[in-house]
């Protein structure tokens, strides 16, 4: 077991203008913890784990496993184990070979693999599969030969990039569970990439946002929700996303869908000592609440989509007399018709989220 700690660490690929695809990154990974690395497409969450796996170049800065530091170490040399997205398992092989094979070519006794295999085996449930070969086994099945490739090697931290994406979207979900679980059983550290934002939250100990090769933010998925550090962090955490409209200031606070709303006391001293006229202000979809028509301090709604998802509905419409369209979450048994103009009120001025207009970053 250990911790991994990446110290302004970059990889830059060479092009004109290069590609600082992971860019001058600072993170501490503890030991045992599950951290997941989140972002779009392209924002160099692959990149930053292969860096750490030895597989890319660190052009700059130093990776460390333990007090070790392994920036220039071959991949062999790390003590990790990783999973890919595409599982890449010998056809010709059986389960238990596939599972055993990198123990082999360590030239570990064959009674030693048999037993860490099956001790893997038991752990993932495939007893039953270890003679077969990966044709004959489900998706699910081989995701799991997968993860005891990795796990027969006992090494000190996991790797894994997006290893649920060729599920489909149930058994993701359970595998999901059962590699949380599975990860706090062997305490191993482990960091996970995917673009997922929901498999973010509900698998990480802690998550890191990464944005064009850039760390946005890095804390526990509560944190990231209740306190997002900027507006991208913001937009791209939870769904559906929240709500982000740049307005007016007014004097004690901002103008939102043709209301003054009062914002806390914080948010206006730090709109006043940022000097600005206008800010983005952000209200989740849970934040806004039907009311009866008239209602105080309510604006008006045109519906134009109600999505209906059973427990809730999600409602999509564009403020009266205004251009900003917002979503919000209602109760699903008594959603508005299409079309309705619906009162709408903001349940806790606490609860909207203000940044700058120009850096998106957190004014409170
Ligand atoms: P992610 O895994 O978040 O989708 P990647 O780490 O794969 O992102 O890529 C990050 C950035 O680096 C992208 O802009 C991508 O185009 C670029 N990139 C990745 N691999 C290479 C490469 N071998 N050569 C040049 N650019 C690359
Ligand atoms: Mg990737």
């Amino acid at each position: 077991m250990a911790e991994v700690r990446y110290e302004s660490a970059s990889r830059i690929y060479p092009g004109n203008p290069p590609v600082r695809a992971v860019d001058g990154l600072d993170l501490e990974v503890a030991d045992g913890e599950f951290l997941v690395l989140v972002g779009p497409s392209g924002s160099g969450k692959s990149t930053a784990l292969r860096m750490l796996a030895g597989l890319e170049d660190v052009n700059e800065g130093t990776i460390r496993i333990g007090e070790r530091d392994v920036t220039n170490v071959p991949p062999k040399g790390r003590d990790i184990a990783m999973v890919f997205q595409s599982y890449a398992l010998y056809p010709h092989m059986t389960v238990a070979q596939n599972m055993g094979f990198a123990l082999k070519l360590q030239g570990l006794p064959k009674a030693e693999i048999a037993t860490k295999v099956r001790e893997a085996a038991t752990l993932l449930d495939l007893e039953k599969f270890l003679e077969r070969k990966p044709k004959a086994l489900s998706g699910g099945q081989r995701q799991r030969v997968a993860m005891g490739r990795a796990i027969v090697r006992d090494p000190a931290v996991f790797l894994m990039d997006e290893p649920l994406s060729n599920l489909d979207a149930k058994l993701r979900v359970e595998t999901r569970a059962n590699i949380a679980a599975l990860q706090r059983r062997l305490g191993t550290t482990t960091i996970y990439v995917t673009h997922d934002q929901v498999e973010a939250m509900t698998m990480g100990h802690r998550v890191a946002v990464l944005k064009d090769g850039l760390l946005q933010q890095c804390d526990t998925p509560r944190a990231l929700y209740d306190r997002p550090a900027n507006a991208f962090v913001a937009g791209f955490i939870g769904s559906p996303a929240m709500n982000l409209v740049e307005v007016p200031v007014r004097a004690d606070g901002v103008s939102l869908g043709g209301l003054d709303v009062a914002l806390p006391r914080e948010s206006t001293t730090a709109v006043a000592n940022a000097g600005i006229d206008r800010v983005t202000v952000g209200v989740r979809p849970e934040s806004l609440a039907l009311s009866p028509s008239g209602a105080e301090n309510s604006f008006e709604l045109v519906v134009e989509l109600v999505e209906e998802l059973g427990a809730d509905a999600l409602v999509h419409g564009s403020v009266q007399g205004s251009d900003e369209r917002l979503v919000m979450r209602v109760d699903g048994r008594t959603p508005p018709a299409l079309a309705q103009t619906v009162a709408v009120t903001i349940r806790d001025a606490a609860e909207l989220h203000v940044f700058h207009p120009g850096t998106g970053e957190r004014l409170v």
